[in-house]
């Protein structure tokens, strides 16, 4: 299939490169003449405008930074450029509302598209390993499909346009108040006098369990490899984190909904990230 794919940065690079391993005709834009060399390199076909990688695409994928970049390439180049009848894909992680001011602007035009934000970090976009949590009708879910499909492990149907991003945010909310509270348990523990190995193997097979402790525990040496026994490098870097907690206070407040403990978490990341950016989020147990 010929497939436009438009933003290869950390995430992009390595996606568009399974869409080449798949079989697909990947056509490549990036504003970065690195991220389109790379690409090409990958096999990809790089253009030198989205207009013209879009021009001929059955598909178009999008994996770029925000919601303002993803309305602007989508109503410049892409909606009324793509051949009628191609399928869109955006996979950046966006606000709810931009994510479905775009699919109605698309499906007006004639396109079926669906948001289709990932989790998974680099190694998983490289692997091949990735979660889609996918927005949209059934049908355009149904064509999405087998395109995510090459890049990842599992592509869930979450609803309408702009569920996925829903998806995605609720999801990181509770993942960066999961993690918070498993750094305060921990160092509450060794205020205590108690053995961070000791805490571990009794809160693992206690209520206290959750993802952050027992797949990504913020502790050096205890539990499976994570970003803490790197020095906190790598992994899911606070800044991402920091930006996935605004978009889920902005939508927090647009819907109506309460989130006392995501709006301390935003706090907790923004403070923790101004100067600490670049490390993995689990790096936050450092602050207490
Ligand atoms: P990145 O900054 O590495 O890549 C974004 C790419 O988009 C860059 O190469 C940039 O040059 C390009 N770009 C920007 N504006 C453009 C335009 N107008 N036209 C064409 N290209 C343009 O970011 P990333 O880490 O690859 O993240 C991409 C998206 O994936 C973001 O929405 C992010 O929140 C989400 N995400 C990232 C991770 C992660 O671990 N990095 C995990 C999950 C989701």
């Amino acid at each position: 299939m010929k497939i436009a794919f438009i933003g290869l940065g950390n995430m992009g690079g390595g996606m568009a490169a399974n869409l080449v391993k798949a079989g697909h005709d990947v056509r490549a834009f990036d504003l970065s003449d690195a991220a389109l060399a790379a690409a090409k390199d990958a096999g990809c076909t790089a253009f030198t405008a989205a207009s013209e990688a879009c021009a001929d695409a059955e598909a178009v994928v999008s994996m770029l930074p925000n919601g303002a970049i993803v309305k602007s390439v989508y109503e410049s180049d892409v909606i009324g450029t793509a051949p009628a009848g191609a399928v869109l894909l955006d996979c950046s992680t966006i606000d709810v509302a931009t994510a479905r001011e775009v699919i109605a602007a698309a499906q007006g035009a004639g396109y079926d598209m669906v948001d289709a934000p990932v989790s998974g970090g680099i190694a998983a976009a490289n692997g091949g390993t990735l979660t889609f949590m996918v927005g949209g009708t059934a049908e355009a879910f149904g064509r999405a499909e087998v395109i995510l499909n090459a890049m990842g492990k599992a592509v869930i149907h979450a609803g309408d346009a702009g569920n996925g991003q829903a998806a995605k945010i609720c999801n990181n909310m509770l993942l960066a108040v999961q993690m918070i509270g498993t750094a305060e348990a921990f160092s509450m523990a060794d205020k205590l006098g108690l053995d961070a190995q000791t805490f571990y193997d009794i809160s693992s097979v206690s209520s206290g369990q959750c993802w952050s402790m027992t797949s990504y525990c913020p502790v050096p040496g205890v539990g499976p490899q994570s970003p803490s026994d790197n020095d906190y490098q790598g992994g899911f870097a606070s800044a991402l984190m920091l930006k996935d907690l605004r978009l889920a206070m902005e939508a927090a407040e647009t819907s109506g909904a309460s989130t006392p403990l995501g709006k301390h978490s935003q706090e907790i990341y923004e403070e923790f990230a101004a100067d600490n950016g670049g490390l993995d989020f689990s790096a936050i147990i450092k602050t207490l």
